[in-house]
């Protein structure tokens, strides 16, 4: 079933409002199991409308049309539906009370506009307004159909979950093909995008022509790189195990191709992949800042329960802090040997399992002979110590909050490699 989402307006065209319809539709359809392949964007054109329906209907089985059902003149999606079913409008009385009705519970009486919201094309089937004035529309074309919805987004809602969801449903049963679509993300750190679709290029050919799994990327800034995999199964659990099989293929091509760069999956943020890491070993962590200037510790703190294995942050930015409270030895403290001291200089002073230090240059002028993005992670286990250097890219924000998830990121990979 390819459900195609319409959205008229021409303050969409003109950027003046964001489609936020669409994407909630395009989420509920895919939770829902039905394709949707096309979204379109139309302006209050009575001919375009037309035009992008006709369009529509001979690409996709069903059409959810929203907005344009008010009660102003530039409301016209009622009479371009009815030209594209090739019947006439209709006015109904039953709905004319009902909002009428409506405005008289607000004590004022309808205007003569409103009536237009009366009007339905002939052979549609109404779907009662419960939140707001106009009605929804169920129109058939044959065997396809056209949903039409108010453009106001909690009508919009109201009636895909009360009428248009159950009814695409059940054409879905009648067709006697359904499926459910699964989706599950990676999360990876520590390479581009164009690196990871390398990678993967051989893994996408082979998917080209087999629609129940797409594998898609989403550079996702500070948060890393993503990689989506989406899967069609018949069922639940076919689609789970659809999945299952792909994602382990996957993660065995991008650790074999670029090492341990997956840190989380869907919703698993660094901080999160770092808290359960630390939790089930039952380890703390103390921290050393110097260019985050505590952004680490916010990351962290964003977890819930953080006290638990989060024993607190030294932002530890003028030299003389590093030299007087964390003991870092006099010297260059853009170094490794800077970076060293300052996580065993953190794991003493506050008394953790482990200590994780950021020195580095964020910019915009060099310091100490190094050149901004130049940034020393030290790491500090009751195992051992290492340091990491790092060249980032970007401006000074870009910079810091890179360093805070590279750190991170570099603790991750030890906690996995190692059994601290
Ligand atoms: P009503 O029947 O309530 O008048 P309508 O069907 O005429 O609604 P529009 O006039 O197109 O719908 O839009 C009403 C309001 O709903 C817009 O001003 C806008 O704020 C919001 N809206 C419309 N389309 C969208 C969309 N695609 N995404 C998000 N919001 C939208
Ligand atoms: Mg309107």
């Amino acid at each position: 079933m390819r459900v195609e989402i319409v959205a008229v307006g021409t303050e969409l065209l003109l950027g003046q409002i964001a489609d936020t319809n669409s994407q909630w539709l395009g989420e509920h359809l895919a939770a829902n199991g039905l394709t949707s392949q096309f979204h379109q964007h139309v302006g209050d054109n009575h001919q375009r409308m037309v035009l992008a329906f006709r369009t529509a209907l001979a690409r996709s089985d069903a059409l959810i049309v929203c907005g344009g059902l008010g009660p102003t003149q530039d409301d016209i999606t009622r009479a371009a539906i009815a030209e594209v079913m090739n019947v006439p409008l209709e006015r109904d009385e039953k709905i004319i009370d009902v909002i009428s009705a409506m405005f008289a519970s607000r004590q004022r009486s309808m205007p003569e506009n409103n009536l237009l919201q009366a009007d339905v094309p002939k052979g549609a089937t109404i779907v009662p307004q419960t939140r707001g004035t106009a009605p929804g529309l169920i129109c058939p074309v044959g065997q396809k159909v056209i949903y039409a919805v108010p453009g106001v987004p909690y009508e919009m809602t109201d009636m895909f979950e009360r009428a248009i969801l159950p009814d695409l449903l059940e054409r879905q049963r009648l067709t006697g093909v359904s499926s459910v679509i699964k989706s599950r993300v990676l999360r990876t750190w520590g390479t581009s995008e164009s690196a990871l679709a390398q990678a993967l290029d051989d893994r996408f050919d082979s998917l080209d022509d087999d629609a129940r799994m797409t594998i898609a990327f989403l550079a996702s800034g500070i948060e890393g790189i993503k990689v989506r995999l989406t899967a069609r199964g018949d069922d639940e659990a076919h689609a789970v195990s659809l999945l299952e099989a792909e994602e382990k293929t996957v993660r065995e091509i991008i650790t074999r191709e670029l090492g341990d760069i997956v840190f989380g999956v869907d919703d698993e943020t660094m901080e999160v992949a770092i808290a359960t890491r630390l939790l089930e070993r039952k380890l703390t962590l103390g921290l050393a800042e110097s260019l985050t200037g505590g952004l680490i510790a916010s990351r962290l703190v964003n977890v819930a329960g953080a006290s638990s294995w989060f024993r607190g942050g030294v932002v530890s930015y003028a030299s003389e802090v590093k030299f007087d409270v964390l003991g870092v030895p006099e010297g260059p403290v853009v170094s490794e040997a800077a970076a060293l001291a300052m996580a065993k200089g953190a794991r003493r002073v506050l008394a953790a399992d482990i200590g994780l230090s950021v020195t580095g240059v964020a910019g915009p002028d060099s310091q100490d002979g190094q050149k901004p993005g130049t940034v020393f992670v030290g790491l500090a286990t009751p195992s051992g110590e290492q340091v990491t250097a790092l060249h980032l890219p970007g401006d000074r924000p870009r910079v810091r909050s890179y360093s805070a998830i590279s750190a991170l990121d570099v603790l991750r990979r030890e906690l996995d490699a190692t059994h601290v």
